[in-house]
């Protein structure tokens, strides 16, 4: 979500002359886009402000800012800490961001906006993206969260929940299609409650209508919440031939006590009901999900059922967060803190299994041929001097299962092919814990019907 911000943030500037820079030495106004979900994530900001305080002693005209869920929660608090900043904005004003800016340029003291009052179809959608030659994007169709887990801050720096407009959403996604994108990411906190509290249509229906827009090849969503996964959601990954094969379904905690004390809202029962059922309709459909570990009061029997629960499902693929305090979620007052020892400890344990079931599922892939949608030169290989003769040159992409592969080309650089945006039929050589390498067999004009 923080990344389509972002983009939100840099098209919103370009009317005033601005462009991305990869130099922080060259900018002339910085802006940290911050996250607040755990606490972590808000110390790199101060430690990331700290750091650009010096570029402004050389350089008075620079403006820096703060915007996201950090500058939200904060707001002119962020002043006593950081004192050299010229504006902090909320998740809600990314909008009024260019009238920030002129104000900030006057240089008259810092400027605060953290309004929420803004509706998610006052958002400028980002059509301006025709500069950028990308295969993926996201597409935010829904703010704010109304599900109030007890760990959790968004409800309250992103506000309300609300859905966008389902032509806006579409407009957006053929403007994409039209600049090359070929698959979609739908955001939303929950998007299973897509258009309820509006009476627009529902999430399933928007699927069926963004599967129908040309140049688009693959769509996938997240987050998608247990408690309202519907059966016709389910049933649009066997319906829908553009849906990826893959379901992000964040779990939390094994336990039912614990899932009650996070307020989730379903019991360890119905979510491996729902698990069943998904995989009883799309018997390879690749699941991911959330693992909380050392919630308040989480036993070492609580674990261990969490533990007992992935051995069970047998994700694809996990994310994993140690339980970290946050000021405005209730969670914050519970009693029996876990010891941050404790959290490393069953963090670990959690790493290791899955690290396991991952590597096995991977290995098993190897020798069979996968359709990857090619994203561009591998990380590795943009970090090889471009001049450089080299003899391999390595791609990446993502299966519809959202694996990772890279794969190489033999030839010498400037290599006469590129595979950015191509679907590709690639034969898996070597599986590895966070990714699969193989070798390009057969390079398709469009996906196969
Ligand atoms: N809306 C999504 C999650 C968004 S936050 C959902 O409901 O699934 C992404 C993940 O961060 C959450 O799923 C949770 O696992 C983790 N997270 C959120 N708050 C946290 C906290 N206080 N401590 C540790 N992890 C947290
Ligand atoms: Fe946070 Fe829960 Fe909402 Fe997800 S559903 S954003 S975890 S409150």
């Amino acid at each position: 979500m923080n990344v389509y911000d972002s983009e939100r943030i840099a098209a919103g500037l370009k009317p005033l002359g601005y462009e991305i820079t990869s130099s922080l030495d060259m900018a002339d106004l910085i802006i940290a886009n911050t996250c607040a979900i755990r606490e972590k994530a808000e110390h790199k900001v101060y430690s990331f402000l700290g750091r650009v305080a010096g570029l402004k002693k050389r350089k008075p005209g620079l403006l820096i800012g703060v915007g996201g869920c950090v500058a939200q929660q904060e707001g002119a608090n962020i002043l006593e800490r950081v004192s050299h900043l010229d504006l902090v904005f909320g998740t809600h004003a990314i909008g009024r961001l260019p009238g920030i800016i002129r104000q900030a340029g006057l240089k008259k003291g810092p400027i605060v906006d953290i309004d929420m009052t803004t509706q998610i179809d006052n958002f400028e959608p980002v059509m301006d993206r025709k500069d950028v030659n990308r295969v993926t994007s996201f597409v935010t169709i829904m703010q704010g969260c109304d599900n109030y887990c007890t760990y959790c801050v968004v409800p309250y720096v992103r506000g309300r929940e609300a859905s966008k407009n389902p032509g806006k959403i579409i407009d957006e996604i053929r403007s994409l299609a039209q600049t090359g994108v070929r698959e979609i990411t739908l955001l939303g906190q929950n998007v299973n409650s897509y258009g309820k509290k509006e009476g627009l249509c529902s999430f399933h229906d928007l699927l069926s209508l963004v599967d129908k827009i040309d140049g688009i090849w693959r769509i996938r969503f997240t987050t998608s919440h247990p408690k309202d996964l519907s059966e016709n959601l389910i049933f649009c990954f066997k319906d829908l031939k553009k849906l990826c094969n893959h379901i992000h379904l964040p779990v939390q905690s094994g336990s039912n006590r614990i899932l009650k004390l996070m307020n989730r809202q379903y019991t360890r029962e119905l979510y491996l009901e729902k698990i069943d059922k998904l995989r009883s309709l799309c018997p390879d459909i690749a699941i991911t999900s959330d693992i909380i570990v050392g919630f308040p009061g989480e036993t070492h029997t609580e674990f261990l059922e969490t533990l007992e629960l992935i051995n069970r499902v047998k994700y694809d693929n996990l994310f994993m967060f140690k339980y970290s305090n946050r000021p405005n979620a209730p969670a914050a007052g519970f009693s029996g803190k876990i010891a941050e020892r404790e959290k490393n400890e069953r963090f670990q344990e959690l790493l290791t299994l899955q690290e396991h079931i991952t590597t096995q599922k991977n290995l098993a892939l190897v020798g069979s041929t996968e359709l990857v949608l090619t994203e561009g030169l591998s990380k590795k290989q943009n970090r090889l001097d471009k001049n450089i003769e080299s003899s391999v040159v390595q791609w990446t992409g993502r299966t519809s299962t959202n694996r990772v592969v890279n794969f190489l080309q033999n030839g010498k650089r400037p290599c006469n092919e590129n595979f950015t945006g191509k679907l590709v039929d690639v034969k898996i050589v070597e599986a590895f814990p966070h990714s699969l390498l193989g070798k390009p067999e057969f390079v398709r004009a469009t996906p196969p019907v």
